[in-house]
C-alpha cells in the first residue's frame, strides 16, 4: 500500500470556544468516510479573549493530529487563515471557518474534485433565508462594486472555504503582501479552479465578529489590493468635472453682462462644496494607496506567533 496523502485543515478561531470541539468531531466523522487519507487540523487562535486557547490546549493533548498556533494578539481573519496555510504541509490544504457556517461535510466533495485534478476547489455560498437581509444585500452589492472597481473578478458568495493543492500553498507562502485579501490573491494566482455551491448554515455558537467596520475594511482592502483602477476613476472624475466647469463659463459671462451675477451665489457655493468633496474623495483614494506603500516598506510580518505546538 502506498503512502497515505495528508489533508491539512486550517481553522481561524476568534472567540470560538463553543465551536472548536464540535467542528473537530464533525471533521473526524468526515474522515471516517475517507480512510485513505491522513488529516491534521491546524487551529489558529487569533487573540481570542474567551477560553478558545484553553480548549485548544486540552484538545491538542488528547489528539495528536491537532495543531494550534496562538497569535500574540488579534490580527484578523485573513491573517489567521494565512498563518494556517503558511504552516500547513499536507498534500492539500483546506481552510474553513471555525463557526460551523461552512459545512464540514463538504470537505469530502472538495477532496473528490481535487483528486480529479483541480488545484483550487473553492466554494460559493448561497445565503439561507434566515440570514439578515442587510447582510445578504451588502454582500451582493460588495461583489458588484468589486467587479466594477477592481480588476479581479470574484464571484458573489465566495468565502474563505476552499481547498488548495500543495503546489499552490507552496507558492502562496512565498508571496509577500502586507494586506492580503485571500479570495483575490488565490484567484489571481490562477491554476485550474473548480467552484462548488452550498447553503450557508447559521452560526452554531457565539456571534459574528465581522462588524460594519471590519466589513468595510475588508471591502476597501479587496478593492485596493488588486487594482489601481480607483486612481484612474479619480482622474476621469476630475477631468469630467473640470470640463463641466468650463461649460459653466459662458453662463457666468452672461450673468455678468446682464447684471444678475449676485443671483449666482447659490450655484457658486454648490460648486465649491461639490468640488471640495470631490477633492477629498480623490485625496482619500491616493492616501489609501500611499498608506499601502508605507506599510509594505516597513516589512512588518503579517502576524506574530506567541506559541505553537509543532
Ligand atoms: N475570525 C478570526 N479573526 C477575527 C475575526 C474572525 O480569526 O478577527 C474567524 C472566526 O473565528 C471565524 C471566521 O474568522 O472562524 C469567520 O468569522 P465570522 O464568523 O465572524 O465572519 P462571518 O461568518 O460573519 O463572515
Ligand atoms: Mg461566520
Amino acid at each position: 500500500m502506498g503512502l497515505k496523502k495528508t489533508i491539512s485543515i486550517v481553522v481561524p478561531a476568534y472567540n470560538e470556544a463553543g465551536n472548536i470541539v464540535l467542528l473537530f468531531q464533525k471533521i473526524c466523522r468526515v474522515f471516517e468516510g475517507l480512510p485513505q487519507y491522513n488529516f491534521e487540523v491546524i487551529y489558529v487562535n487569533d487573540g481570542s479573549n474567551d477560553s478558545t486557547c484553553t480548549v485548544l490546549h486540552k484538545l491538542a493533548s488528547s489528539y495528536k493530529n491537532i495543531k494550534f498556533i496562538d497569535f500574540s494578539k488579534n490580527f484578523g481573519h485573513q491573517m489567521a487563515v494565512k498563518a494556517g496555510i503558511d504552516h500547513a504541509f499536507g498534500d492539500a490544504v483546506i481552510s474553513i471557518d471555525g463557526d460551523l457556517q461552512h459545512p464540514p461535510e463538504l470537505i469530502k466533495v472538495l477532496i473528490e474534485e481535487w483528486e480529479k485534478g483541480y488545484d483550487v476547489v473553492y466554494t460559493l455560498r448561497t445565503y439561507c433565508s434566515e440570514e439578515p437581509a442587510t447582510k445578504r444585500w451588502t454582500s451582493k452589492l460588495y461583489y458588484k462594486v468589486l467587479k466594477v472597481v477592481a480588476d479581479v473578478e470574484i464571484e458573489e458568495g465566495s468565502a474563505d472555504f476552499r481547498l488548495i493543492d500543495k503546489k499552490v500553498a507552496d507558492i502562496f507562502r512565498k508571496i509577500e503582501d502586507t494586506d492580503p485579501f485571500l479570495r483575490g490573491l488565490i484567484k489571481w494566482m490562477g491554476f485550474s479552479r473548480k467552484a462548488i455551491r452550498y447553503q450557508a448554515d447559521q452560526r452554531f455558537s457565539g456571534s459574528s465578529t465581522y462588524n460594519f467596520k471590519k466589513m468595510m475594511q475588508l471591502a476597501v482592502s479587496g478593492i485596493t489590493s488588486f487594482s489601481t483602477k480607483p486612481l484612474h476613476i479619480a482622474v476621469y472624475l476630475g477631468f469630467f468635472f473640470a470640463m463641466a466647469s468650463i461649460l459653466y463659463i459662458p453662463y457666468v459671462i452672461w450673468a455678468f453682462v446682464s447684471g444678475t451675477e449676485i443671483s449666482g451665489w447659490a450655484s457658486l457655493i454648490m460648486t465649491v462644496v461639490f468640488f471640495g468633496g470631490l477633492h477629498l474623495v480623490i485625496l482619500g483614494v491616493l492616501g489609501i494607496y500611499i498608506g499601502k506603500i508605507f506599510k509594505q516598506t516597513k516589512h512588518r510580518p503579517n502576524y506574530i506567533i506567541k506559541e505553537k505546538n509543532f
